[in-house]
C-alpha cells in the first residue's frame, strides 16, 4: 500500500451493546458512521485491520461525473457537494480539488462513446463538453498524441486517498462514533428473525441494525449467511513519481495511461487500459454473469490462472461464529503491483507527454476492486435479514461518490429522507 497512508488511533474496547454497528472502515463506512454520529445514533464501525488500508487509500483519487453510468451521475453530483463541504465539516482538507478531468480519444469509436455519453446526461445539466485536439493542446499544452478528440469536465476533480478516510473517521470519533481496528466481525446473531447483533473476534455486541460496507469481503460475509452478492475481484496497479515539473493539474485520462497531480507535486499514474483479472472460483461460479462486460473490456482484462485460485480455495466459504474466519486470516488484502503495467502505462504517457521524460517512480502499489456485474454498487436493505443492510460492490469508483454513499447508507439505517433516490443500488436487480 501506499507508505503515506495516514494511521489512526481508535479505541481497543468493545461495548456490550450500540444501536448501529458498521462493519468495514473503508470510506463509506466511515463517511456512515460520521453521518450516524452527527445525528447522535450510537454507532460502533468495526475493522479487521486497518481505516482505510483497503481499497480506501490505494485508489486515485478521481472524483468524477465524466463516464459515469448515467444512474449514478446524481450520486456523483451529490458527492461533489459534500466533498466541497468537507474541510467544514471535518475540520481539515483532504486535498479535495475541483481541478477538472479530462478522457481522450484516440479512435472515432472511443470518441463516438464520450458523444454518446455526453447526450444521455444532457438533463442533468453538467459542466461536460466535448474536445477537439485544439481544444485538448489548448486545456494540456506540450502533448505529441494524436487525439481524435476528447471530452472535459471541469467541476471533476481529486482528493488524496492516503489521508481522506482516515480524516472522516477522525471527525466520526470526535462526533462520538466508537472506531475499533484489528477487530473482525465473523457473523451476525438473530433474534425472532431479525438481527440482534454481531459476534466479532473479540465477542458480541448486542444492536438493532448492521451496515456491512466490507468492500471485497462483503461476497463472503454474506455467502455464509446464505445470502449470494455477486461480485469478482480485480487488481489494479498504480504508481507515484517523485515531485516534479508536470504539464497541467488538470487530471487525464488516455486509452493506456492515465495521470493526476499529487498534493506534494508528483503524479499518481496508472496503465487505465488494463488490469490484472485472476482467476478464483468465484469466476467460474458467477463468471457467466459477466459476459457483456468481458465482450466490451476484454482488451482490459490480463487474465491469470495461477496462487490466486488455490489460496482463494484454501480459504473458508463457511464457518461458525466459535472459530477463526478468513476475515482474521486476511487483515489486509495486499496484491502485489504489476510493474510491467506501470511501467507500460509511464512510457505510454512519456510519448504522449515528453514532459514526464524525467519522471522518477517514487513507489508503486496495487489494489483489489470488487466489481457488481452491472459496475454499480448495491447500497440497499437485505430483506431475508431483517435489520442487514448493505454498501458494498463499488467497482473501482467509490472514492469520489464516497462520501454520497456513505450518507445513503446512513439515511437508510436511519430511516430518514435518502439523500438521493436509492433506486439505482437496489439488490435486487442484481
Ligand atoms: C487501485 C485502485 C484505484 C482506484 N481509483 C479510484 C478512483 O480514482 N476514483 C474512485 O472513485 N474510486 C477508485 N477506486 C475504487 C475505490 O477505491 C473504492 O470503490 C472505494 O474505496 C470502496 O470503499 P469501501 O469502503 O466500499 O471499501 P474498502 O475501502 O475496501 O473498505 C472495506 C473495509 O472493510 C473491511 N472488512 C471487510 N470485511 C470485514 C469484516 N468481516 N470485519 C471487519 N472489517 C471488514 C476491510 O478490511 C476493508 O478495510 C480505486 C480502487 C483501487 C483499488
Amino acid at each position: 500500500m501506499t507508505k503515506a497512508l495516514e494511521r489512526v488511533n481508535t479505541s481497543d474496547e468493545q461495548p456490550v451493546t450500540t444501536q448501529v454497528v458498521i462493519i468495514g472502515g473503508g470510506i463509506v463506512g466511515v463517511t456512515a458512521a460520521l453521518a450516524l454520529a452527527e445525528r447522535n445514533i450510537p454507532v460502533v464501525l468495526l475493522e479487521k485491520g486497518q481505516i482505510a488500508a483497503e481499497q480506501s487509500s490505494r485508489n486515485l483519487g478521481w472524483i468524477r461525473k465524466t463516464s459515469r453510468h448515467v444512474s449514478d451521475v446524481p450520486m456523483a453530483q451529490a458527492a461533489d457537494r459534500l466533498w466541497a463541504q468537507m474541510p467544514e465539516r471535518i475540520g481539515r482538507s483532504v486535498g479535495y480539488r475541483q481541478a477538472g478531468i479530462m478522457f481522450l480519444a484516440r479512435t472515432q469509436e472511443q470518441m463516438a462513446m464520450y458523444e454518446a455519453w455526453h447526450e444521455s446526461v444532457h438533463p442533468l445539466e453538467l459542466d461536460s463538453k466535448l474536445l477537439s485536439p485544439a481544444g485538448i493542446d489548448q486545456l494540456v499544452p506540450g502533448g505529441k498524441g494524436a487525439w481524435v478528440g476528447g471530452i472535459y469536465t471541469p467541476s471533476d476533480g481529486y482528493a488524496e486517498p492516503a489521508i481522506t478516510t482516515s480524516a472522516i473517521a477522525n471527525a466520526a470519533m470526535k462526533k462520538g462514533a466508537i472506531l475499533i481496528q484489528n477487530c473482525a466481525v465473523r457473523t451476525l446473531t438473530m433474534s425472532a428473525g431479525a438481527v440482534s447483533g454481531v459476534v466479532t473476534e473479540k465477542g458480541e455486541i448486542r444492536c438493532e441494525q448492521v451496515l456491512l460496507a466490507g468492500g471485497a469481503w462483503s461476497r463472503r460475509f454474506l455467502a455464509n449467511l446464505g445470502i449470494s452478492l455477486p461480485t469478482l475481484p480485480l487488481i489494479c496497479s498504480v504508481l507515484r513519481t517523485q515531485p516534479m515539473k508536470g504539464p497541467t493539474d488538470i487530471a487525464v485520462g488516455g486509452p493506456n495511461f492515465s495521470f493526476r497531480k499529487h498534493q506534494d507535486g508528483g503524479y499518481i499514474i496508472t496503465q487505465r487500459g488494463k488490469l490484472d483479472a485472476p482467476v478464483t472460483l468465484d469466476h467460474l461460479l458467477i463468471g457467466h454473469r459477466y459476459l457483456d462486460q468481458l465482450r466490451t473490456q476484454r482488451s482490459f482484462l490480463k487474465i491469470g490462472f495461477g496462487r490466486a485460485f488455490m489460496n482463494d480455495l484454501k480459504m473458508k466459504r463457511r464457518w461458525t461464529s466459535d472459530a477463526q474466519t478468513p476475515f482474521e486470516q486476511v487483515r489486509t488484502n495486499d496484491p502485489l503491483p504489476n510493474h510491467e503495467l506501470n511501467q507500460d502505462a509511464l512510457n505510454n504517457l512519456k510519448a504522449a507527454w515528453p514532459a514526464f521524460d524525467d519522471a522518477k517512480i517514487e513507489e508503486a502499489w496495487a489494489g483489489l476492486l470488487d466489481v457488481t456485474p452491472d459496475s454499480n454498487p448495491v447500497i440497499d436493505r437485505i430483506n431475508a435479514l431483517p435489520g442487514l443492510f448493505v454498501a458494498t460492490g463499488f467497482s473501482g469508483h467509490g472514492f469520489g461518490t464516497g462520501p454520497a454513499a456513505g450518507q445513503l447508507a446512513a439515511d437508510l439505517v436511519s430511516g430518514v429522507q435518502p439523500i438521493i433516490d436509492p433506486a439505482p443500488y437496489r439488490f435486487s436487480r442484481l
